[in-house]
């Protein structure tokens, strides 16, 4: 079998004014999607966050794909990183995102190939990654301080006919009672059984009064976890870690860097988890000198793909480690390989992160994946379970060039709305 075709499409999706450490979400969040097209007309499917930088090196990458055997990731692997130069730990950035590119590539092409050799096997993707564990996978509502507005073609409005979610997904919330609000909606809609605070927007005590809230208004048999994108110092930390034992299920990224966190999580009876001290396979060594954290956070767009986050579930097992999933703005395609992944991790130990639920449009036939009991079945059918619904797909992709935005940058939108506000690595 080999690769004859790669079709790469950057696209748009409207995304509410959502906050965040670094600033503010843009009208429409971005991601690219990848598809790749066998001699004999297999057709496997990706999507990655998007940017032009990433949409470059998918690209270029096609010179490397075409012609290589979808069935042999290994080989197809070593070409690309024959090809590519290594990114270091340090590429990821300051921000809550990651900053990598080349990652991305890898990513995507390992998706796409596996679903190849699930159309062409007759089995799901979950299956070829070792077996279906759980055909449910939990997902966690996530909740966030935002402004109001739906963002995307409501970008300086709200839809007054919207009821339910879709009315709270475009409230404001920035406050405990608006959270509070947001949460009620969201697990009414979806059925979620564990909350996350997306933090790092308010000074600390504020977001704790909100986590507060939020355990008042669900009690102790709804988890919460809770992320201030390591924008605090490790005194704060420590502080505001004492105050959260009785409250938190996990404290996500309070501070920067492996011996930050190690430091913060001696003096903290909560565990620890990361999306941004421990996010590539050079970082495991130092993760097990220093203990950093009790639960790395896998995210298949930046380990490297499916196979990689299976590599790094390994670990998890291995070295004593929860494993749970971090989340970007995504479609379709993407809750399809983040739910193939969670169906086939054995060790899966907290429901899973997604920011599925702000969005509203889709590109792939069906609509949106639904969310029941707070879970996403796995897709039925070969492969990842998807298909590109291609009209869907080329107003995704009308929607990216009308809007402008060639990579992620909440800083320039923050600037919109607070003209000095200024992203700091530490802020409390
Ligand atoms: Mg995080």
């Amino acid at each position: 079998m080999r690769l004859a075709k790669m079709h790469v499409t950057p696209i748009a999706l409207g995304d509410p004014p959502l906050l965040n450490a670094a600033g503010l979400h843009a009208p429409y969040a971005l991601r690219t999607v990848v598809e790749l097209v066998t001699e004999d007309g297999i057709s496997g499917l990706a999507e990655v966050p998007g940017s032009l930088s990433v949409d470059a090196l998918l690209n270029e990458a096609r010179s490397v794909v075409l012609g290589a055997d979808p069935l042999n990731w290994h080989a197809l692997k070593a070409r690309l990183e024959t090809y590519f130069q290594p990114e270091s730990s340090a590429a990821r950035g300051d921000a809550p995102w990651d900053q990598r590119k080349v990652v991305q590539v890898f990513s995507a092409l390992d998706v796409a190939c596996l679903d190849i050799a699930g159309k062409a096997f007759g089995v799901p993707v979950a299956t070829l990654l070792g077996g279906v564990v759980r055909e449910k996978v939990p997902y966690s509502a996530y909740l966030f301080y935002k402004y109001e507005g739906a963002g995307g073609v409501l970008e300086f409005g709200t839809d007054p006919n919207a009821k339910g979610w879709d009315a709270a997904r475009q409230r404001p919330a920035l406050d405990a009672d608006g959270i509070v609000d947001q949460a009620r909606a969201m697990v009414a809609e979806f059925g979620f059984r564990s909350l996350k605070l997306k933090g790092g927007v308010f000074e600390p005590e504020i977001e704790v009064q909100s986590l507060r809230a939020l355990r008042s208004a669900f009690g102790p048999e709804v988890p919460i976890r809770y992320d201030p994108n390591a924008l605090w110092t490790v005194e704060t930390a420590i502080r505001y870690g004492k105050e959260l034992e009785d409250v938190l299920e996990y404290f996500e990224d309070p501070v920067r860097g492996q011996q930050a966190m190690a430091e913060v999580r001696r003096s903290v009876k909560l565990p620890f988890a990361t999306n941004m001290c421990t996010t590539s396979f050079a970082d495991l060594p130092g993760s097990v000198l220093s203990h950093s954290e009790d639960i790395i956070l896998t995210d298949h767009h930046y380990w490297g793909g499916l196979h990689s986050s299976m590599e790094l579930a390994a670990f998890c097992r291995s070295f004593a480690r929860g494993i749970s999933m971090h989340s970007n703005n995504h479609a379709g395609i993407s809750m399809a390989a983040m739910t193939h992944l969670g169906a086939a991790m054995p060790n899966l130990s907290y429901a899973l992160d997604t920011h599925y639920p702000w969005q509203w449009e889709e590109i792939i036939i069906g609509g949106r994946l639904p969310i029941e009991d707070g879970c996403v079945s796995l897709p039925k059918g070969p492969g990842l379970g998807v298909e590109l619904d291609r009209p869907a797909l080329a107003r995704a992709h009308e929607s990216y060039l009308r809007c402008g935005l060639a990579e992620r940058d909440d800083q320039v939108e923050m600037r919109k709305k607070v003209p000095e506000w200024t992203f700091k690595a530490t802020r409390w």
